[in-house]
């Protein structure tokens, strides 16, 4: 047992139930602080035992293999708090982002309408700087505070290198804990951003399916048609592995109708990929990410 309180660490858990897939194996630890305090006792008993580690937000755009992690997961659900101050608003890493958008909307704080409806925390839409057609964190972003090995930095947007899914939290450049986000919004009629707010849903509802997924498998190229039109053309709706199912309604969603079996999504994901190259010759760059 490592030398932390019991109530900080666990050892042996699935992460399944942590992924909004529902897939993949147990990890070796897994960690879920309260606060930032025992985040920072966690963070540096794996830094002083140079454990392996991996940070999970909602899960919503990760999955873990059958051999789960062989370190220690942190998740950053629990760290909650929400400070309105005029048009600016400090968020927890571990708020949801959907439920904060809808809270937003009924204050009159404009910005976040594209947010709802996308599953996950605070801190993974800025890692992923999660978005649509309508926004992304990008815009509205100003700075985080992150926990990095040599302590808690407040770090200013510009410096993130946000772009289309990516920043360099998730390519790795920046190595560091997303502990809470600031955001710039605008005043806007409640009613107003409320009417925004369930178009975007209307639609969400019409375009994606329900069930078990990681959202898009795959980012859209830089031109041409989406990653979905080219799934789509490529003959991958209810293609099918073990339980794993290409969306009917969405060619570039899988919905897992049952097992936690990781590896037939990571084969459906690898037949998705073979069918596109063949038939258009691009090769589609993953979204989620595998760890
Ligand atoms: C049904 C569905 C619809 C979706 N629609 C959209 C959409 O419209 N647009 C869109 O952009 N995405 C969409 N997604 C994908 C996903 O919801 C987003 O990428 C989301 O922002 C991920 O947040 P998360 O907290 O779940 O991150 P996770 O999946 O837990 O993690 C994602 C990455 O961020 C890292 N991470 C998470 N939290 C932290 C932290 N606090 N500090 C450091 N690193 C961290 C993880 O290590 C991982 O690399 C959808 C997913 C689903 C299931």
């Amino acid at each position: 047992m490592p030398n932390l309180p019991a109530n900080l660490i666990a050892e042996n858990v699935p992460l399944w139930p942590l992924t909004s897939m529902r897939v993949g194996g147990a990890a070796r630890w897994l960690a879920n602080p309260n606060t930032v305090s025992d985040l920072s006792t966690i963070f540096a008993w794996i830094q002083e035992q140079r454990l392996p580690h991996a940070v999970l937000g909602g899960g919503s755009n990760v999955l873990f293999g059958e051999g789960g992690f062989p370190g220690v997961v942190i998740c950053t659900r629990q760290l909650k708090g929400i400070r309105l101050n005029g048009t600016s608003v400090v968020v927890a890493a571990g708020e949801r982002l959907s439920e904060l958008a809808k809270e937003l909307n009924r204050s009159g704080l404009s910005g976040l309408e594209w947010a709802c409806g996308i599953p996950g925390t605070v801190g993974g839409a800025v890692v992923m700087n999660a978005g649509t057609r309508d926004g992304d964190m990008a815009a509205v972003l100003e700075n985080i505070q992150i926990l990095t090995p040599s302590g808690v930095r407040r770090w200013p947007v510009e410096d993130l290198k946000l772009g289309y899914r990516t920043s360099d939290l998730r390519t790795g450049c920046l190595e560091g804990i997303v502990l809470e986000v600031a955001l710039k919004l605008h005043r806007d009629e409640p009613a107003h951003c409320i009417q925004r707010e369930e178009l975007i849903l209307k639609s969400r509802r019409k375009t994606q399916p329900l069930g078990a997924s990681s959202g898009c498998i795959f980012k859209n190229p830089e031109t041409g048609p989406p990653a979905g039109m080219l799934l789509d053309r490529a003959g991958c709706k209810g293609l099918r592995v073990g339980t794993a199912t290409v969306s009917t309604l969405h060619a570039n969603f899988i919905v897992n109708e049952g097992s936690q079996n990781a590896a037939d999504v990571l084969a459906l994901i690898d037949c998705m990929r073979t069918r596109v190259l063949e038939q258009h010759g691009i090769t589609l760059r993953q979204e989620v990410k595998v760890i």
